[in-house]
């Protein structure tokens, strides 16, 4: 009755013929959990690829440490790579919904394989959110026309968590800028055909981050950019990931994203568009974790039976899938965020740290259900349990993301809304 006075005379009557005409808001939950028949096609077959392409590739890539090149170059030519550049741009104009299933799907054959796809996607992400008709055309043309990748510099070898402190300088001289700093484990630089770099171009030390930084758009053979070694990490070894240093680097004004001093918010506008997907990669790596746990927990013997009899086993594999599940959703709510143009910060930040924690609970556990098989590189769950790792740290590590979530809830707590 107490929701029913809510309602004016008016709205009541709107509301009833709408249930009438429309039996199915009738039945509705107001939720949807089902993707649209083009979505489950995209899924099939991005599934079918990873699985029958990519997976069976991920342990010599693992080793090799080689740049999967003509794997991304297949996952271009089918269309799953930038697949948030609008059609106009020469890219699928996909979602964000479709965008994380697909890096589901990627993820669960080899992170090593989506990452580079994912940090391409937020190179790309400044230039979609400020760039103006000029630079879209050209640079995201560039990734259309034919299989290219961009990064993202803005970690630098002094600061990664705390972006305010970049030190990397750009200095404007008639038209152009004069570019000089360094940035540090940047993620395809040694592949990509150009790169979002952000600098300081307020020298002074007390002005604030979102008014002293300016996004700039560099290109790899400018003279003064010199790009470092490939590093050697845990896990993800065949995704690229070096430093890069800026020396007179001359950029013209064209370059510049949005305008003068927008830099930090365009940057951290962009992780909110990227940190979703992310999640949904830990989510497809913790989902081939629990399947290669449960497949050999069924045919693994101890005592006479499988282990899968074992309660104690079954009850990981329990585990593993109550909090996958519970990721999966997050990832959905947050990409359902970004679709519907609502603020999406604080529940991307979840989905990211939630995501990340299971992702590497799940590849340790699964390392668990193969005992000392676990431990060898001939079965695929310690690569899980390496690449697993990057997922706490980049894009902000999952301190960080309980700060951004911490902020929210106390901010909502002050303004007096709980
Ligand atoms: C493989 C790989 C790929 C990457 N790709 C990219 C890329 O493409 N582009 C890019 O720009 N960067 C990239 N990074 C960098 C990555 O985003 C940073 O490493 C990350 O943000 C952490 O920064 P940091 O390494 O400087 O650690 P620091 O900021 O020095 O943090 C060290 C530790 O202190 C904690 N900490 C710091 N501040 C706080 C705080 N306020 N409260 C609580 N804890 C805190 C951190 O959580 C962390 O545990 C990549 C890194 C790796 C390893």
């Amino acid at each position: 009755m107490a929701l029913l006075k809510a309602f004016s005379r008016s709205q009541l009557t709107l509301l009833r013929t709408s249930l009438q005409l429309s039996p199915a808001v009738r039945n509705s939950s107001g939720l949807c959990f089902d993707f649209s028949d083009e979505q489950k096609e995209i899924q099939a077959m991005c599934r079918k690829f990873a699985r029958e392409q990519v997976l069976p590739r991920a342990a010599e890539y693992d080793r090799t440490m080689e740049y999967p090149w003509d794997l991304l170059k297949k996952g271009w030519e089918l269309g799953l790579l930038n697949s948030h550049i609008p059609v106009k741009y020469g890219g699928p104009g996909l979602t964000s919904m479709e965008e994380n299933i697909i890096c589901e799907e990627l993820a669960y054959a080899c992170t090593g394989y989506s990452t580079p796809i994912t940090a391409s996607s937020l190179g790309q992400m400044p230039v979609l959110l400020a760039g103006n008709e000029d630079q879209k055309k050209k640079y995201l043309g560039m990734l259309t026309e034919e299989c290219q990748m961009c990064a993202f510099c803005v970690t630098e070898p002094g600061c990664g968590s705390d972006v305010a402190a970049v030190t990397t300088r750009a200095v404007k001289k008639g038209d152009e800028y004069i570019l000089n700093g360094q940035k540090m484990w940047i993620t395809n630089i040694g592949h990509a055909k150009w790169f979002f770099v952000l600098a300081r171009t307020n020298p002074d030390p007390k002005s604030t981050a979102s008014g002293s930084m300016t996004g700039f758009i560099v290109e790899p053979d400018w003279p003064g950019v010199n790009i470092g070694r490939k590093e050697i990490n845990m896990g993800q070894r065949c995704s690229d990931t070096r430093g890069v240093t800026f020396e007179d680097v001359r950029i013209p004004k064209e370059n510049v994203l949005g305008s003068e001093g927008q830099g930090f918010k365009i940057a951290m506008g962009s992780f909110d568009q990227t940190r979703p997907t992310v999640a949904s990669g830990a989510v497809g790596l913790a989902q081939r974790a629990l399947d290669e746990a449960t497949k050999y927990a069924l045919e693994r013997k101890t005592f006479g039976v499988p282990i899968a009899e074992h309660q104690a086993v079954s009850f990981i594999l329990a585990d593993m899938a109550i909090e996958i599940e519970a990721a999966r959703l997050l990832w959905m709510k947050s990409a359902y965020e970004i679709v519907k143009g609502a603020p999406n910060t604080y529940c991307s930040s979840i989905a990211k740290a939630f995501s990340s924690d299971v992702a590497n609970r799940a590849a340790t556990n699964a390392v668990q259900v193969f005992g000392g098989a676990g431990f060898n590189t001939e079965y695929p769950v310690e690569k899980l349990m390496r690449d697993a790792k990057i997922y706490q740290i980049y894009e902000g590590t999952s301190q960080i993301q309980r700060v951004i979530i911490a902020r929210h809830v106390l901010q909502k707590a002050k303004r007096g809304l709980l």
